[in-house]
């Protein structure tokens, strides 16, 4: 399958939540990095703190882990990953098995908060928690300082209500384009920057004849708490339809590069994903699977592209908790995925 570190993160979710242990071997094989990197190993020890859990081989480096949790419980974590690693992936991994704690969980995080190839916070904010509603799971993610590579720093924090059972989720029908949000964000660059990223952007929106625009500039000096330990910039936007669905785009500004064209080049990425009229983007395909194979019923989601993570994400929870599931399309194309959910419950009193 994916062979990186999506494996890792849904089985350790999955074990967390559900008290299965389980043994990972060739851990980020297909990298040319393998074993654990510093996201990878803080997110398993932060799962592991949570769930009590006993784990063997947690060392940056391991390439085979086993991990054997007890007892979800509740309360303020703090999470260190030392390098800009990202902090969403942390939280994606911690996520799931918070639905199910007995009590309320804080989690702050230091590390990335915008980085390459993995969710922005404002995805996390403004695309996965309010999908995760959709499921009855209540969470906040919020954000206290931004970190970009090389130093990192920055420090996310989310707040987790536990929840007795999920809902299953129907995802299927796009609906219409209601509103485009987004963020241009900097820290320690002139103003011009999230200027260029923003003008970009809503010209090639206005140009497709959207109306409801807002894009919100922050550019962050030195001397704000929230601004990055370096320089970096980036730009996120989303998308609401009239179905309620969400969906994002988004890329971090280059040295070099034209802020104004990375801003078109996010905005036309954003509308190129309507024409498969499917209601799901690919990433939230693949970090929604965990949710619907814990969920208490069917669910069907229909994603605008099949990827190898959304695909792994299944085997695995298939592996760990015995779901059934069917894919009608193929890899590279939009695909209908239908879970039938194991209805996982919270068996702690106050949940
Ligand atoms: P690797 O082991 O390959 O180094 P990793 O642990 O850093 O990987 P992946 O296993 O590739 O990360 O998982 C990346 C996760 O980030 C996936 O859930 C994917 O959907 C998500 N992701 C990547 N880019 C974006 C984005 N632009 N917006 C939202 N989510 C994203």
């Amino acid at each position: 399958m994916e062979g990186g570190g999506q494996i890792l993160r849904v089985s350790v979710a999955l074990s967390a939540a559900t008290g299965k242990p389980v043994k990972i071997i060739n851990i980020r094989s297909k990298r040319t990095r393998p074993g654990l990197q510093p996201q990878h190993f803080v997110a398993v020890k932060a799962v592991a703190q949570i769930s009590n859990a006993e784990v063997k081989g947690l060392q940056l480096g391991s390439k085979e882990l086993e991990f054997v949790p007890h007892q979800l419980r509740e309360g303020d974590f703090f999470f260190d990953i030392g390098t800009a690693g990202s902090t969403t992936l942390v939280l994606q991994a911690l996520m799931p098995s918070l639905a199910y704690t007995p009590g309320e969980v804080t989690i702050r995080v230091k590390g990335g908060t915008n980085n390459p190839f993995a969710p922005p916070v404002e995805f996390m904010q403004c695309v996965l928690v309010p999908t995760l509603k959709r499921l009855g799971y209540e969470a906040s993610v919020g954000m206290t300082k931004r970190g970009f590579y090389p130093k990192g720093g920055g420090i996310i924090k989310a707040i987790s209500k536990p929840i007795r059972r999920l809902s299953p989720l129907t995802l299927t029908d796009l609906g219409r384009v209601i509103k485009i949000r987004g963020f241009s964000f900097s820290s320690r660059l002139p103003p011009s920057v999230t200027e260029g990223l923003t003008s970009g952007a809503e010209a090639v929106l206005r140009r497709a004849g959207y109306q409801d625009i807002s894009i919100e500039n922050e550019s962050r000096k030195s001397w704000e708490s929230q601004c990055a330990l370096n320089e970096g910039s980036g730009i996120f936007l989303f998308a609401e339809t009239t179905s309620g669905m969400l969906f994002a785009n988004d890329a971090l500004g280059r040295k070099g590069a034209s802020d104004q064209k990375t801003g078109m080049d996010v905005a036309e990425g954003l509308l190129s994903q309507f024409s498969t009229g499917a209601a799901v983007d690919l990433h939230l395909a693949d970090q929604l699977i965990v949710w619907a194979a814990m969920a208490d019923g069917v669910s069907v989601l229909r994603t605008t592209q099949l990827t190898l993570h959304t695909v792994t994400c299944l085997e695995i929870s298939k592996k760990i908790l015995g779901i059934e599931f069917q894919i009608e399309g193929r890899e590279g194309e939009p695909a209908t995925i239908r879970i039938e959910g194991k209805g996982i419950k919270n068996l702690s009193t106050l949940a």
